[in-house]
């Protein structure tokens, strides 16, 4: 893969948003970049200590800000998507060179940060709540909104600034400050987007609004500064995205002190492909879906279950668009597959490809294409495995470009398969028969929280709620009603007359 000095590129990016060079060294952090496994900053980590007092602060501008009006709340999120829109190529290379995402990519990971934006500013004119019939006479029942308090977010490296925002425009609409701890193998990419959040603010404070400062705090550390933000009583809500595994340790902390969770985990998403299939559409929706950022999104397609009618008609002309694929530098056009994002990935699917391979299936590709650079940059030929069933590491999310296929022949079979995994993001169905794909997304179809019909599984608009069931951990972040997590609601009984009527009939007169 082609050198160039991936250090300068970032040093140049967030010199341009007005970060301090001194911030990209003399830390303890590596940040790298898994284009060529260049190391392109040394970063500075917070203590727990530090984080405490962090959190502390934020709770102070929590207090603040609750009181300015949502709408006025909007005004600073609509300065956000603003500067979001003057610096996004800035910040979609940057998304690129930390990430390795191809660069329609890295650019369409920022324009979902403007996407939401706006829909957090309409939200700032729209946080409704209910009026409710009564059953007692000159009375009122009504629910109100409220602002909840810091809201932590934790976030992995796959989408290492869209999922800060899906949840920071939110809470910031919703009258809450925002607590931000990255993954560490994407610091970059978060210094960036907070000098941009930095940049709105300062514009909303000029401008005469009542921004508190630490509205929004980052905190670069690792896991360990993530348990803080878990633990810390002052923090009521935590949007924690990654891992399966991490959900598990965050889910019983946050519950232990009865504190809200959303919880946005690992995926293992399926598509089935119906005799009726357009199979031009489906070959389309399947590469996208399942080569697509290497494989590496929470949504990326992992099972596909191809009915016996067209097996032969479309699995080898997928094998075949899996061999040509380009894969290589994301930021050179051309590349549809950019690199793995470290070692551990690659590991963890060379010992998928063999576990699948010991459970009888047939690997087409998979294999290292850069081995002889001898460097710390991973890119491989994304990888097809025919199974003879769903058995051994089909039924687990392995964070790689890797696609199970099976065959099936009655569609009842296909569905119960697309459910029978411990996990519940997205699925999808490729199918002309209006009675398969209605009963696809009907109470007796798929169990995932993003369920479609002729698109593949990855790819979600903001609009919509995002989350999934089961190990995926059950929260919904973005749009929709996705915001009322973010507030706490009140049902308030206003009586209005001069005597005081009990609910259900009940007297008591002292
Ligand atoms: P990861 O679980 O390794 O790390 C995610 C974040 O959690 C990091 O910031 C990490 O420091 C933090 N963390 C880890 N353990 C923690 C703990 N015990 N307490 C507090 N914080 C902790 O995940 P990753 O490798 O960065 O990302 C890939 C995973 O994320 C995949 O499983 C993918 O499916 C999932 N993901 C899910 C979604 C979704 O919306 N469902 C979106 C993106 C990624």
């Amino acid at each position: 893969m082609a050198k160039t000095d991936l250090s300068k590129d970032v040093a140049g990016i967030l010199a341009s948003l007005g970060v301090p060079t001194a911030c990209l060294s003399g830390g303890t952090l590596k940040a790298r970049s898994p284009i060529d496994g260049s190391v392109i900053g040394m970063l500075k980590t917070i203590s727990p200590i530090e984080t405490t007092v962090a959190i502390d602060k934020a709770h102070a501008a929590f207090l603040e800000w609750r009181l300015v009006p949502a709408p006025k709340r909007g005004e600073l999120i609509r300065l956000l998507g603003e500067e979001l829109r003057t610096h996004k190529d800035a910040l979609g290379r940057l998304v690129s060179i930390e990430a390795g995402k191809i660069t329609s990519e890295g650019l369409g990971e920022v324009q979902e940060m403007i996407d939401i934006c706006d829909f957090a500013v309409g939200l700032s004119r729209q946080l409704y709540g209910l009026t409710i019939a009564t059953e007692r006479s000159e009375h009122r029942m009504m629910e109100t909104w409220h602002p909840l308090g810091v809201t932590g977010i934790i976030s992995a490296f796959n989408f290492p600034v869209a999922v800060w925002c899906w949840n920071a425009a939110l809470a910031i609409v919703c009258g809450n400050s925002t607590v931000w701890k990255p993954s560490e193998k994407t610091p970059m990419t978060a210094i960036a987007t907070q000098a941009i959040f930095d940049k709105a603010l300062k514009r909303y404070n000029e401008a005469g609004g009542a921004a508190p400062a630490n509205l929004s705090t980052l905190l670069i550390g690792d896991r360990a500064i993530g348990e803080v933000l878990v633990d810390h009583p002052k923090v009521p809500l935590v949007s924690a995205t990654g891992s399966t595994a991490m959900g598990r340790a965050v889910g019983p902390r946050l519950a232990g002190r009865f504190a809200r969770a959303i919880l946005e985990l690992g995926g293992n998403n399926a598509a089935i492909v119906a005799p009726t299939a357009d199979l031009d559409l489906t070959l389309r929706g399947v590469a996208f879906a399942a080569m697509g950022t290497a494989g590496q999104r929470c949504t990326s397609l992992r099972r596909l279950f191809v009915h016996d009618s067209v097996y032969d008609a479309l699995v080898p002309r997928l094998i075949k668009a899996y061999g040509s694929v380009t894969v290589g530098n994301p930021l050179e056009t051309g590349t549809l597959v950019g690199p793995l994002i470290d070692k551990g990935a690659f590991d963890g699917m060379q010992k998928a490809l063999a576990a699948a391979k010991a459970a009888g299936g047939t690997v087409h590709g998979g294999a290292r294409m850069n081995e002889s650079d001898g460097g710390d940059a991973y890119y491989v030929r994304p990888a097809i495995v025919e199974m003879p069933s769903q058995s051994g590491p089909v039924k687990e999310e392995t964070f790689a470009p890797i696609l199970y296929v099976i065959r099936y022949s009655d569609f009842n079979d296909a569905l119960a398969l697309n459910n029978d995994v411990p996990q519940g993001l997205s699925s999808s169905i490729f199918t002309n028969d209006l009675r398969e794909a209605e009963a696809f997304v009907s109470d007796r179809g798929s169990d995932c929280g993003i369920a479609n019909v002729n698109i593949g599984p990855s790819g979600a608009e903001i609009g919509g709620a995002f989350g999934g069931e089961k190990e995926t951990g059950g929260g919904r972040e973005s749009g929709s009603d996705a915001w009322k997590a973010y507030m706490r609601r009140a049902t308030n009984t206003v009586n209005f007359g001069r005597s005081l009527p009990l609910a259900q009939g009940v007297k008591f007169d002292v």
